[in-house]
């Protein structure tokens, strides 16, 4: 089945321009050198998944013209990957198909329901909270017609879930992907792997790090998100294998899920 990949947003936790930066890549007018929170949206059988809820999903959404979501998958709790939650709120009021299916990993589940509780255990009787019913993955699951696989990866020692959806992979947070998790990542053909700066992070994947995996992978095509404002876009992809880029805001993929 055809699907279409959107990059919602490739940048890291703090975004890019970084508040209080005066960096070169932070001051850069190219538009790819400015990146949102990181997130993608997988579009399918006329239905719309997204992977993780970043902070600026709103401005994601009315970017990428949003009209549904039909379902969410939470990758891990960091705040950059799931404070946008409260911003489903116009897209969960009048569904034919009722709350918003949300799909996380157990351990994001208490997280979830602590930053949100006012959402999960709430007693507010006036209305306006987002629909969404909070589900748990703990293996692969079908969602619209399409397999999704959870992939863990050691994201400093905590192991999240990245996923892998037919021919496509979303590996967003890593400092290092487990032997068997790579086994799941062969023949494919768009890997997205995390590649915050070159100087080494205790919890994310540098570029080199990730050029080397992408090289033993051989995907056809691989994007790099999560990234830093040390990497301006243009100079940084001009380095990169042929089949190798730091990916973008708003940059559109097919692929057959
Ligand atoms: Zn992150
Ligand atoms: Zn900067
Ligand atoms: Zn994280």
């Amino acid at each position: 089945m055809k699907a279409t990949l959107t990059v919602l947003g490739s940048g890291t936790s703090m975004g890019v321009p970084t508040i209080g930066c005066t960096c070169a890549v932070c001051s850069s007018p190219d538009p790819h050198d400015q990146r949102t929170r990181p997130s993608i949206m997988i579009e399918y059988n006329g239905r719309v998944v997204l992977i993780d809820t970043t902070p600026d999903f709103r401005q994601q959404a009315i970017r990428e013209k949003i009209r549904r979501v039909d379902a969410v998958i939470y990758t891990h709790s960091h705040a950059d990957h799931i404070l946008g939650l409260d911003d489903l709120r116009p897209l969960s009021f009048h569904r034919a198909d009722g709350a918003i299916p949300l799909y996380a990993p157990e351990h994001t589940v208490p997280t979830l329901k602590r930053i949100f509780q006012y959402i999960f255990e709430s007693d507010y009787k006036y209305g306006g909270l987002a629909k969404v019913d909070l589900r748990i993955v703990d293996g692969p699951f079908e969602l619209f017609g399409a397999r999704f696989e959870p992939v863990i990866v050691l994201h400093g020692d905590a192991p999240i879930h990245g996923f892998r959806f037919g021919s496509a992979a979303y590996l967003t947070d890593f400092s290092e992907i487990p032997p068997d998790s790579m086994e799941q990542l062969r023949g494919l053909d768009i890997l997205f792997l995390d590649a915050l700066r070159h100087k080494p992070h205790p919890t994310h994947s540098t570029l080199e790090n990730s050029v080397r995996i992408a090289g033993e992978l051989k995907a056809t095509r691989t994007f790099f998100t999560h990234i830093a404002h040390e990497l301006p876009h243009k100079e940084t992809n001009a380095k990169l294998p042929d089949n190798m880029r730091l990916s973008h805001d708003g940059l559109k993929l097919e692929f057959e899920i």
